[in-house]
């Protein structure tokens, strides 16, 4: 029998999402509890909003002091926490100017409006011309205009009329990406590396000749970090590991420390100076909750060096998978805290092997049908990602490989 929260769920729920049958009711650090009271080691660290770990006790603090002083006001208003927000943000990114949203889609949004504007105003292109190159395999969130440019079939499906505009490059393919410029193209968005797509790194070298690309034909290249951003990969931004600066970037996730939806769109300083009082906004972007809750995220990560520790458990987290060595896994790929099992079909789906997981207690979830995320919060240790790799070569182990290769050959006969 299901859990009653379950079934409310389900029964009052819109169908948009299939979570793994687990019922959470308290987190802490890299654990979360369910009602039963069983704890879970998370892999998952809520899409990578949870960097720091749930409930971390000094970002508690900071919501529940500024909460009971002064939450929202709106822009109509500055406050004593906004200011101090955008300086610290553009001094860690290197960005000059910062608009703040909440959500990662509605900063991939303010991104795409910057850039047409930017195209339209500073660029010289016909008004309504612009067009913005996108990469294959991308994510940026669930608006309308947003799965224009997507290239899965499933997030388009009945969604329709799209937003045009978009062009789509294969992603990692440099030369692909100079051969879709035309004059009409401001901005070329990309992630450093694709999260959604199954965490997909690009080759080497790849941001880099991008950069000169966009430099050479004056588009802006505009680095969605959302998910790669604020220490995830072993960098402060994932950009940093080919020391690229681009022109505009865009975060979100662990911007809220796990406690609320914080997101900005950042960019050099003749890009955000396109937008005049009244272009853009949102009722609750930028507000003094979120402000003061995003400055001390800041402060933490750089800190404790939370991205140099993403590195250092990045590597130790790829090698033990490595070491498992398991004809079931394909591919394992990453980079810092972010990392993708990639498991061969014909063995076990990633949703199942999810579902194992979870009975071992560990918590993650499955990209596409093959892929299995690992991205636990970054205050991670050691001894802690040794039970999830521990668990993970547990399940594979199990696996009646026997079965598969007669399975296999069965059907090479047959064929
Ligand atoms: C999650 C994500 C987004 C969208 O963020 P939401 O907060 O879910 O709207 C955008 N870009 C990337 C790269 C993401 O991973």
């Amino acid at each position: 029998m299901q859990p009653l929260e379950m079934e409310l769920e389900n029964r009052f729920g819109a169908r948009n999402y299939h979570p793994l049958p687990v019922v959470l009711d308290r987190g802490e650090g890299v654990f979360l509890w369910d009602t039963a009271g069983r704890r879970y080691l998370d892999m998952m660290s809520g899409y990578s909003a949870v960097s720091f770990g749930h409930s971390h006790p000094e970002l508690v603090a900071t919501l529940v002091e500024q909460a009971s002083r002064l939450a929202v006001t709106s822009r109509a208003f500055h406050t004593d926490q906004l200011g101090p927000f955008l300086a610290e943000l553009c001094r860690f990114t290197g960005m000059d100017r910062a608009l703040p949203m909440n959500t990662g889609a509605e900063a991939v949004e303010t991104a795409i409006k910057a850039a047409r504007k930017w195209g339209h105003k500073v660029k010289g292109i016909t008004p309504d011309q612009a067009r913005i190159v996108v990469a294959n395999g991308n994510f940026a969130g669930r608006t309308t205009t947003i799965i224009s440019f997507s290239g899965e079939a499933q997030y388009r499906d009945g969604f329709g009329p799209f937003t045009p505009g978009f062009d789509s490059v294969p992603y990692g393919d440099a030369a692909a990406l100079e051969a879709a410029i035309t004059p009409r193209t401001a901005a070329f968005i990309v992630e450093p590396v694709q999260g959604e797509a199954g965490i997909v790194v690009p080759p080497p070298g790849y941001l880099r000749a991008v950069r000169e690309i966009c430099t050479r034909h004056d588009v802006l290249l505009i680095c969605d970090e959302v998910q790669t951003g604020l220490g995830r990969t072993g960098r402060r931004l994932a950009c940093d590991h080919e020391q690229v600066r681009p022109d505009g970037l865009i975060l979100g996730k662990s911007l809220g420390g796990g406690l609320l939806p914080v997101s900005a769109f950042l960019g050099r300083d003749d890009l955000m100076s396109v937008f005049r009082p009244g272009d853009h906004g949102s009722t609750f972007g930028g507000n003094p909750l979120a402000a003061a809750v995003g400055r001390a995220a800041l402060r933490i990560l750089e800190r404790d060096r939370l991205a140099e520790r993403a590195d250092v458990m990045g590597r130790h987290l790829m090698r033990g998978l490595q070491r498992i060595d398991h004809p079931a896994i394909a591919e394992i790929r990453g980079k810092g805290l972010l990392i993708g099992m990639d498991l061969d079909p014909t063995y076990i789906s990633a949703r199942t092997f999810c579902e194992r997981l979870a009975e071992r207690g560990v918590l993650s979830k499955e990209t596409h049908q093959t892929v299995v995320r690992l991205a636990p919060p970054l205050v991670v240790d050691k001894a802690q990602l040794d039970v999830a790799i521990e668990a993970i070569g547990a399940i594979l182990r199990s696996i009646d490989t026997r079965g598969v290769l007669n399975r296999r050959g069965v059907s090479r006969v047959a064929a």
